[in-house]
């Protein structure tokens, strides 16, 4: 398949991994948009959140323990994070394998501007 987060999980696109397990892994955003920018992907190919299904209730419980976890280790689980996921064109999803962005180390900007 062609799939850039796929190509990740099997080592043909290397990454830098902050966690993994049987089922997701966690590695540094390319292109970070904040001091920590970590992004969580379940190891089975499902390309939005749109495509979870009630078989994938444990590796979503375990994506966030995930981010739980990794924004401890990073020392901004206090300090404050933000998590994101971009689903389909109008929500700016790039890469069609489901992903939470964790962003923080940083007061971020407001999600939301009021208009
Ligand atoms: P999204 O717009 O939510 O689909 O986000 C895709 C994210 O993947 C972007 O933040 C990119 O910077 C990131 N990205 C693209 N290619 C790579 C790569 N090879 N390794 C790590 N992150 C990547
Ligand atoms: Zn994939």
């Amino acid at each position: 398949m062609d799939c850039l987060f796929c190509k990740i999980i099997e080592g043909s696109i290397p990454s830098t991994k902050v966690y993994e397990s049987d089922n997701v892994l966690a590695f540094k955003d390319i292109s970070p948009a904040a001091p920590v920018h970590i992004l969580i992907i379940p190891k089975k190919h499902i390309a939005t959140m749109n495509d979870v299904t009630a078989e994938d209730d444990a590796v979503m419980a375990e994506i966030f323990a995930a981010a739980r976890q990794i924004a401890k280790e990073q020392g901004i689980a206090e300090s404050g994070y933000r998590l994101i996921n971009n689903v389909n064109s109008d929500g700016g999803q790039v890469v069609y394998h489901l992903h939470i962005h964790l962003l923080g180390g940083e007061k971020l900007g407001p999600l939301l501007a009021a208009n």
